[in-house]
């Protein structure tokens, strides 16, 4: 935005407000020139966010899906984008039958990606009075843990006490492992146990 009596592009913003309406998103700018004083307003209009279709590739299988993207906006291979399961990679976009690296997003049928998800590491530490051992673990991003599970882990069996997360402490309910930091545990004098997270271990930290 440059000043339109002076040609300027140092503009103070004095005020923006938004508005919405069925297809579009408006923003209005009341602005300043810094060099002549000049006060003006712009506008910048969007159009709204509309579902395209998402194939997500994921080792062997593959997801179909929809994604809100703003047709305004471009898109090109190799964006990242954040879909209902995690966070993919572009990898080919449709565009009326033929596949290119980079198009208008009002223009694309089909937008092929591979997910880039991570496994989510977390804490996990067995209390055997007094001493503690303590593993690293690789698990996918929703496995769930929840307080009283039994579970074995590497030679132990062990129920779950405590789970922390980024936010809290909790005894109760249960939470995904990508927003686990440590789980706390102690071992319990059973044979059998709800899941084994022997093969989730990355490595033993003490
Ligand atoms: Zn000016």
């Amino acid at each position: 935005m440059d000043c339109p009596i002076c040609g300027s592009d140092e503009i103070e913003i004095l005020n923006s407000k938004q508005k919405s309406s069925k297809k579009k998103v408006t923003e209005e700018y009341l602005l300043k020139c810094e060099d002549c004083g000049h006060v003006f307003k712009d506008i910048i209009s969007l159009k709204k966010p509309k579902p395209y279709r998402l194939i997500i590739s994921e080792q062997d299988k593959s997801h179909k899906t929809t994604i809100d993207l703003s047709p305004s906006d471009e898109l090109k291979k190799g964006d990242i984008l954040l879909s209902e399961f995690g966070q993919v990679e572009v990898t080919s976009i449709e565009v009326s039958d033929t596949r290119v690296n980079k198009a208008k997003i009002e223009n694309i049928n089909t937008i092929w990606a591979s997910s880039i998800e991570i496994p989510a590491r977390i804490g996990f530490s067995v209390d055997l009075h007094g001493e503690v051992d303590s593993f690293k673990l690789d698990l996918d991003r929703d496995f769930e843990i929840a307080p009283g599970d039994i579970v074995k882990i590497g030679k132990h069996i062990v129920k779950v006490h405590v789970i922390k997360t980024q936010e809290r402490k909790l005894t109760s309910g249960f939470a995904k492992a990508n927003v686990i930091k440590r789980v706390y545990s102690k071992p319990v004098k059973f044979n059998n146990y709800d899941y084994d997270l022997t093969e989730k271990i990355y490595k033993k930290t003490s």
